[in-house]
């Protein structure tokens, strides 16, 4: 396992097991999102016998030492990905794809709500836009 990826887990007291570096590693390495059930089968493939309760415990442990975020849309799976700035997803409808708004869009999204709040501070900032991604609104017309 390449130091890059147990390093961040030392760092935030999370125990090193190659299960979460694993998983931490699946995540650190995309600018996706996951839902456990994805997770276990990327992981499975350098860890055979992996369970999937293993890696609920483990993004767990991740999301814990802040290392991770977990959303929802709707009543969708629950989702993971590395924590990275704050920023919009945006969920199609038809395929399910979740993209990203830029975090710079996060960023302005996130300077409006601060400057509006009045003191409050905000830790995390979850905003989901539903709607139909340009490949889908492509396909049915
Ligand atoms: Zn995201
Ligand atoms: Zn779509």
């Amino acid at each position: 396992m390449d130091r890059h990826f147990t390093e961040p887990l030392r760092e935030r007291g999370v125990r090193i097991t190659p299960q979460r570096a694993f998983i931490w590693q699946a995540l650190a390495s995309s600018d996706d999102h996951f839902t456990a059930e994805e997770l276990w089968e990327r992981v499975r493939a350098v860890l055979p016998g992996l369970e999937i309760s293993t890696v609920y415990r483990s993004l767990e442990a991740l999301a814990g030492a802040g290392l991770v975020v977990e959303s929802r849309v709707g009543e969708g799976p629950r989702i993971f990905e590395a924590r990275s700035a704050p920023h919009p997803h945006l969920v199609c409808e038809k395929c399910g794809r979740i993209s990203h708004l830029d975090s710079a869009a996060g960023g302005r999204i996130l300077g409006a709500l601060e400057a509006e709040s009045e003191g409050f501070e905000t830790h995390e900032l979850h905003i989901f836009a539903t709607g139909v991604c340009a490949d889908c609104a492509e396909g049915t017309e």
